[in-house]
């Protein structure tokens, strides 16, 4: 056992390809000490993931990663969630509608754009699974199936992305009330990948300063996005900002490829830093 932790992770019940099980058997085999499962609008793969870390003696911890309604991609994660919220689980479950909506308007309109799909092409490619369960890999991964691209980059890249031709919103709760979200269910609240806002600085340190305002609790320093640059930059904000520190791989199975668990390195003195601050509120 070493005492590398992993606190960004993603199953097969949002659009990892492990399942939580089977997530757990991998950060064993790395040698991890803790893990996060931080699955996208659902807390649905917490108890068969915190089963199987007990059973190879790793510290589980009960995540979600939420989508922020911003003009780039904002994503805030809530670690130590207790997954039994009842607030959490209606406000998730609206969220999940929203994905129904949303990914039958996206089929529409790669139709449009000359991409014979189907709703069941998108639910095959997570085992058949409803559509209010669907990400945009799963789509991106469909339309590859279909013979109209090679790779989940190049669909998302033509087609998906925010901006491209197929993408369609989807229902996103702003940033304040995220981060109420996850501090009402117990947890604390981490902006994740900074770098995909901006990777300057001058341009976080603002926007850091009304996320503290609005009670975030951390942000990431390390992240399979993140050169050794970004993360000294990432460490200074969260110093000046009086952030704690987090950070993960954000491991998506086979759906990114190139993301592996447990890297980079993330030491455990983050999470004994996040549960002291929990003791003294
Ligand atoms: P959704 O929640 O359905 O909008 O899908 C968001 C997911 O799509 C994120 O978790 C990422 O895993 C993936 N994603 C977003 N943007 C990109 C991109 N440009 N390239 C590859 N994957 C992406
Ligand atoms: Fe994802
Ligand atoms: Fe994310
Ligand atoms: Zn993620």
């Amino acid at each position: 056992m070493t005492n590398r932790i992993d606190l960004h992770t993603h199953s097969s019940v949002s659009d990892g390809t492990y399942s939580p099980a089977a997530l757990a058997c991998l950060a064993h085999e790395k040698g991890l000490s803790a893990v996060a499962l931080t699955d996208h609008d659902t807390v649905d793969g917490t108890a068969e993931f915190r089963a199987a870390c007990e059973n190879y003696g790793i510290e589980s911890v009960s995540g979600i990663e939420l989508n922020a309604s911003y003009e780039k991609e904002m994503h805030i994660i809530g670690l130590f969630v207790n997954e039994n919220d009842k607030d959490l689980l209606a406000a998730l479950d609206k969220l999940r509608d929203g994905r129904e909506k949303r990914n039958a308007e996206m089929v529409k309109k790669l139709c449009e754009n000359g991409i014979d799909i189907s709703e069941d092409d998108i639910r095959d490619a997570k085992d058949g699974a409803p559509l209010r369960e669907i990400g945009r890999p799963h789509i991106a991964r469909a339309v590859i199936n279909n013979g109209f691209a090679e790779s989940i980059p190049e669909v998302f890249e033509k087609y998906i992305a925010v901006g491209k031709p197929c993408y369609v919103e989807r229902l996103r709760y702003s940033p304040e009330e995220c981060i109420n979200m996850i501090h009402e269910a117990g947890g604390i609240a981490v902006l994740a990948h900074p770098i995909f806002i901006s990777a300057d600085g001058s341009v976080l340190a603002p926007l850091l300063a009304k996320l503290t305002d609005m009670g975030l609790d951390g942000m990431e320093c390390r992240h399979s996005a993140f050169d050794r640059d970004f993360s000294l930059l990432a460490e200074k904000l969260c110093s000046r900002f009086g952030l704690l520190r987090s950070g993960g791989s954000d491991f998506h199975g086979e759906n990114k490829p190139t993301v592996l668990l447990g890297e980079p390195a993330v030491p455990y003195e983050y999470i004994e830093a996040m549960k002291a601050a929990e003791g003294k509120k």
